[in-house]
């Protein structure tokens, strides 16, 4: 079945059918004469020409001119500046531009020569470890930590990780800090992508108290942890004590992966998915372990990462630890939670 197009033409003002074509155009691009072959419609009775939908004939023209120049690509730069954890803002004070310039470029805009430089020696992550030096009191404490946790990424070796994590592992006596369970760190890692399973969302805020919430109504059903992970009480609610090396392990062993996205108000998070190797985990829970997080999950599965914050603010086991220390597994007791009968 042929179709014929049509469309309103501005022209003859009603339907009329209309071919598409590329016509070549010229552009003035900083004193170069720049040419691009654009998509056009072109209405079949009359002759008129327009441009099609969705079509930015000046980006369709800088794409050309940073092709001829070697300067960044959009896609780079946003590449380069996720490759540090920085938002648009924080690149931006790092560089000493604006953030909508940023915001810009990433968009599309044309860089300027002075600006590509910079954005380019960023590639060097020693260049930008100077700028954290210089400028770094301007980021937000948590935007430094990311980004130093970021430079830290690409340059800690993995023999430092492989002796956390035995520290995290040698053997101690099962007590009320660990839930009775000796550390297993491949359980850790199944509850992590059982919970990235199940529930719609998992974020960096979430996970930590997702965690907690499993761990701890497991023991107050069965008074014995899942994981054997103990938690620790900070400003943001109770987190597994190590979860910055247990995160940097599942992440470099593809059990799981984290994606940076950026909401409409301007802030940056990162959601929590399945890696690729978390099928190759081999952890089964028992049908009760299964039952403790059916619980977990059908209580926290529809509240967003901030209310189940906020839910862990109220625990008793949170509220009765003191700052900094570990949270006591005995607290569970009052858990908000329960498993069904
Ligand atoms: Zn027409």
């Amino acid at each position: 079945m042929s179709e014929t197009a049509t469309h309103e033409c501005i022209v003859c003002d009603s339907d009329r059918p209309l071919r598409h074509e590329r016509q070549s155009t010229e552009f003035d691009i900083r004193g170069e004469v720049v040419v691009v072959d654009l998509p056009v419609k072109v209405c079949e009775e009359c002759g008129t020409i327009e441009e099609e939908e969705g079509v930015d004939p000046a980006n369709m023209a800088f794409a050309e001119y940073r092709t001829r120049k070697g300067l960044l690509s959009p896609e780079q730069i946003r590449n380069l500046r996720k490759q540090y954890r920085l938002s648009q803002r924080s690149l931006a004070v790092l560089l000493g531009m604006s953030e909508a310039t940023v915001n810009r470029y990433e968009g599309g805009g044309l860089q300027t020569p002075a600006h590509d430089t910079a954005i380019r020696a960023c590639e060097n992550g020693d260049f930008v470890c100077s700028l954290l030096q210089q400028h770094g009191g301007k980021l937000s404490k948590w935007q430094r930590k990311r980004v130093k946790a970021a430079l830290e990424g690409q340059t800690r070796p993995q023999s430092k990780l492989a002796r956390a994590l035995e520290r995290l592992e040698a053997p101690k006596e099962p007590n009320v800090l660990n839930g009775y369970r000796h550390f297993d760190r491949l359980r850790y890692a199944a509850l992590v992508v059982w919970l990235c399973r199940q529930l719609p969302l998992v974020t960096a805020t979430s996970l930590n108290k997702l965690l907690f919430y499993a761990d701890f109504l497991h023991f107050k059903a069965e008074s014995v942890s899942l994981t054997g992970a103990a938690y620790r009480r900070v400003q943001h609610g109770p987190v597994p004590s190590e979860y910055g090396d247990l995160r940097q392990f599942m992440e470099s062993e593809g059990f799981v992966r984290t994606k940076e996205v950026e909401y409409q108000n301007g802030h940056t998070g990162e959601e929590f998915h399945p890696g690729p190797e978390a099928g190759q985990l081999g952890v089964t829970f028992s049908a009760r372990e299964a039952k403790t997080l059916d619980a977990v999950a059908s209580a926290l599965k529809d509240c967003t990462p901030s209310e189940i914050r906020k839910r862990s603010h109220q625990e008793a086991a949170y509220c009765e630890t003191g700052d900094g220390e570990l949270i006591a597994y005995d607290k569970a007791a009052e858990l908000s939670l329960s498993v069904p009968g």
